[in-house]
């Protein structure tokens, strides 16, 4: 051969090189266009297997996928077979038959002269009568997740040409396959998730950071008495909801405190009481930079049987208390007609009767004490209405005077101007001022300073009572509102009480949306404070 000639040569090898390579890619373009127009995985299969036969002009050909858990090769889709294995399904153990040797060499196994000599995996497939098979490994995400085989019943079918075109389009296939399967996997999951969502027994809503409404499951539809169609995409602000609900849900989102947990109870007009807890919801990339809530979770729960059985307890704690009294005031006249009698004539008497009186007195504060807790805890026959602080306060100032004076302290009020008035449970918030007033003449000394202080401040009210009495020592404070639980130190002793009088003022503090709060130094006075949020 002449250079002329070596040449020529050269550059018709060339041009076929060019024409395989352009065959390849419009293949590879063909198959890629076409497997990518659906994100379901069976409609993918189908598609991609058929549009592989047609690039590599093939009538038979497979899918496999590999089974993540088994690592089983499961036959997905078939064309030009005579039966179907695809419902009766063909799953060749991992290791097993070609499709073993496919996968452990990762590379393509042709086989042009096939006899029905050959050992299979699955002996049916011999029934096939297959004479010529290429098949590939298909790779998605650095891993092979299946098989794409061709076939055909004429011996020597498949050309280096043809395993070449095979090759180049099996990964396009693989990727494809594996972002329907991951999409599949995707959409179970949250198929799945929502299943639970609906047939949660508490009621839940969710919300974007606005408040616009994205979700609310059967729960919260039946217990609102509303359809999910005309709440979904509404503002909660619009939300056609039972109006309480909705303005207590308004209150709660606009609060600038984000990070916390919000509960309320809200008595409808039905008379169900729904328990509703409000919570910011946190994607994972925002919990690690501590950034704003992606939005928020309203979980709804019905408590009225709850309540119920909360007042019938109330109820009876009061019938039992009341039946307790009586008795108890027997004693004290009989002990007091006993003082009368024989009072003054023995000292041992006198002192048994003392502490008799002393200690049916006690008994009297605890039955009382532990009333008034059980009844604001419970919330029965708490009622908000306005009132005018200054007059509360006021009236709270003149009943403690005498017991201030008697002890020698000096008393003063101290009201802010703009106090104005209040949503509030009159009666309560009375029992919970006269408590912190009771105690800063008990735990006092005669000559020091008692005050009353009312201010308004970042919305909020506190109304504080300030004494420079015997303080408290730092370890006991976060325990002081605790029932039952009473400092004991040598500045405490011979004082007696329940325990039970902060608890009282911290439930209504609550009852009221608000709470306590105390500074105080042992041996320089405490403030005792309740705060009140204001509208
Ligand atoms: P009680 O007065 O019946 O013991 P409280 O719940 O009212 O119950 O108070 C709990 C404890 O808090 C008291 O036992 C007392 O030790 C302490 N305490 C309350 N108020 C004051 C105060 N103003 N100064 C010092 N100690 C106080």
């Amino acid at each position: 051969m002449n250079e002329a000639e070596y040449l020529i040569l050269q550059n018709r090898l060339l041009s076929e090189e060019v024409k395989r390579r352009i065959d390849q890619m419009a293949a590879i373009n063909i198959v890629a266009s076409t497997v990518s127009q659906s994100l379901d995985l069976d409609r993918t299969l189908e598609t991609a297997l058929r549009a592989v036969l047609e690039v590599v002009n093939a009538e038979s050909g497979g899918i496999s996928l590999i089974d993540a858990e088994t690592q089983d090769v499961v036959l997905r889709a078939q064309r030009g077979w005579l039966h179907d294995f695809v419902s009766m399904p063909m799953r060749i153990p991992f290791g097993k038959g070609m499709s073993g040797r496919v996968i452990r060499e990762d590379n393509v196994v042709v086989n042009n002269n096939l006899d029905g000599s050959e050992e299979y995996a699955v002996p049916s497939f011999r029934d096939e009568h297959f004479r010529s098979i290429a098949m590939t490994p298909m790779h998605a995400r650095g891993k092979i997740v299946g098989i794409l085989s061709i076939m055909s019943n004429k011996p020597d079918s498949f050309s280096d040409e043809i395993v070449a075109v095979l090759r180049a389009v099996a990964d396009t296939v693989g990727v494809a396959l594996e972002n329907a399967r991951l999409y599949e996997a995707r959409v179970e999951q949250e198929n799945r998730l929502n299943a639970i969502l609906q047939s949660s027994a508490d009621g839940i809503i969710t919300t974007d950071l606005k408040g616009r409404i994205e979700l609310v499951n059967n729960t919260a539809e039946t217990m609102l008495g509303v359809a999910e169609e005309t709440l979904s995409g509404v503002p909660l602000r619009e939300a056609p909801m039972p109006a309480k609900v909705r303005d207590s849900l308004l209150v709660a989102l606009a609060s600038r405190v984000q990070a916390q947990d919000k509960a309320f109870q809200v008595t409808l007009d039905d008379e169900r009481v729904l328990l509703v807890q409000v919570a910011p919801v946190y994607t994972e990339s925002q919990v690690s930079q501590q950034g704003d809530a992606d939005g928020w979770v309203i979980v709804l729960q019905d408590v009225t049987h709850i309540r119920k059985a909360e007042i019938e307890r109330a109820r009876f704690m009061q019938a039992a208390a009341h039946d307790m009294r009586n008795p108890l005031g027997v004693a004290l006249n009989s002990l007091s007609m006993l003082q009368s009698m024989i009072g003054g004539q023995d000292a041992t008497a006198d002192e048994i009767i003392g502490i008799a009186t002393r200690s049916v007195h006690r008994l009297r504060d605890l039955i009382d004490d532990l009333l008034n807790l059980e009844h604001i805890e419970s919330g029965f026959g708490f009622k908000r209405a306005d009132a005018d602080l200054r007059e509360v306060l006021e009236e709270a100032a003149a009943n403690i005077k005498p017991s201030m004076d008697s002890k020698g302290l000096h008393f003063s009020t101290d009201i802010s101007d703009n106090i104005g008035s209040a949503k509030v449970d009159r009666r309560w918030l009375m029992r919970a001022l006269m408590n912190y007033l009771d105690n800063a003449v008990k735990y006092n000394k005669t000559g020091r300073k008692v005050t009353l202080r009312a201010y308004t401040q970042d919305n909020n009210l506190h109304l504080e009572v300030i004494d420079n009495g015997i303080g408290i020592p730092a370890k006991a404070q976060s325990r002081l509102f605790d029932r039952f639980y009473r400092v004991d130190d040598k500045d405490t002793e011979g004082i007696s009480g329940t325990g039970l009088g902060l608890a009282i003022v911290k439930s209504v503090a609550e009852a009221h949306g608000g709470k306590v709060y105390v500074r105080s130094r042992k041996g320089h006075g405490s403030t005792f404070g309740l705060l009140l949020p204001q509208g």
